[in-house]
């Protein structure tokens, strides 16, 4: 499924002009938004005076439920320059701040993930014994810029564009067999162990993003940044079903453990969160 929320920035003090877009007043039955008299609905609305938290709440936690489940998911922000991606997905600073509530849907999202990968290990431990069941997160991040990918990972000065290849599906889902898939097989992908390692990646990155030639908020306002988190979970059975719920698998190792120590299954599932700061909607010239 697609959910489209809106997020309203608040005005800015210095001379904006008047608000073309409102919050759809409480009555009304749903979420909308009013523009030139004409009332929009979507999934959810955040108003100007919504925090980072609400939105979080709103439009990121489910997508950690997704991805432990296993689920690819993809979340973009789309809107014009000034409109508050970089603030609603990274944050001030690049989610940078000592102020943990000013932190945007990059930081809010990725704490989470660490915490569920510690509170999952501590319990498959004890439940399954050592080494039954762990995770890997990875994490790349590459922009497009000017119809070109580039890795933000790299370290290198003048940093060339990435390749990109183009496969069919191998999913067998009608709608995804028809999307071919493209990647770039040479983006740089580090295995990362701890929220403060990836944070500094994601800084790293940002960075590199924003400290092109072109100029500051140039450049970042006409590249699209995707930052790529793959989770590995790979847990030992001897039924390569991953829809048993951990007792139940706790139950079969310890029946199977009395029975034949060596006769695991090493079983492992990949899931992709997609997170893009996208470059402004309004239409720009490539020069
Ligand atoms: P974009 O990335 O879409 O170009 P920014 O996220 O850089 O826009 O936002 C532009 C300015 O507005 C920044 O100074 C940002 O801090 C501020 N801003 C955006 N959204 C909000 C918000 N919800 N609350 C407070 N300030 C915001
Ligand atoms: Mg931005």
């Amino acid at each position: 499924p697609i959910r489209v929320a809106v997020r309203i920035r608040p005005q800015s003090r210095k001379g904006e002009s008047k608000a073309c877009l409102y919050r759809a007043p409480s009555e009304t039955p749903g979420e909308a938004v009013v523009v030139d008299s004409k009332m929009v609905r979507f999934e959810r609305v955040f108003g100007p005076k919504s925090s980072q938290q609400d939105v979080y709440f709103g439009c990121g936690v489910g997508l950690v439920d997704s991805l432990f489940q296993g689920y690819n998911a993809c979340l973009f922000a789309y809107g014009q320059t000034g409109s508050g991606k970089t603030h609603s997905m990274l944050g001030p600073d690049g989610g940078n701040k000592s102020n943990k509530t000013l932190n945007g849907l990059i930081p809010q999202i990725t704490s989470e993930i660490f915490r569920r990968i510690f509170a999952q290990k501590v319990d498959a431990d004890r439940l399954l014994g050592a080494n039954m069941s762990s995770f890997e997160l990875r994490a790349s991040y590459i922009e497009v810029y000017n119809g070109l990918t580039y890795d933000l990972l790299s370290r290198e000065q003048k940093r060339k564009p990435l390749q990109l290849r183009q496969e069919q599906s191998s999913n067998t889902s009608a709608i995804s067999a028809s999307i071919p898939h493209v990647h770039a097989p040479d983006a740089i992908t580090i295995r990362v162990d701890t929220l403060k390692q990836l944070m500094s990646i994601i800084r790293r990155g940002s960075q590199n993003r924003q400290t092109q030639k072109t100029g500051m908020n140039l450049h970042s306002s006409r590249s699209h940044a995707i930052l790529t988190l793959t989770l590995e979970h790979r847990w030992r059975m001897t039924n390569a079903s991953p829809s048993k719920t951990t007792s139940e698998k706790a139950k079969q190792v310890e029946a199977e453990k009395s029975e034949n120590q060596d006769d695991y299954t090493v079983v492992s599932r990949l899931s992709r969160l997609l997170m893009c700061d996208l470059a402004g909607s309004e239409s720009y010239d490539h020069r």
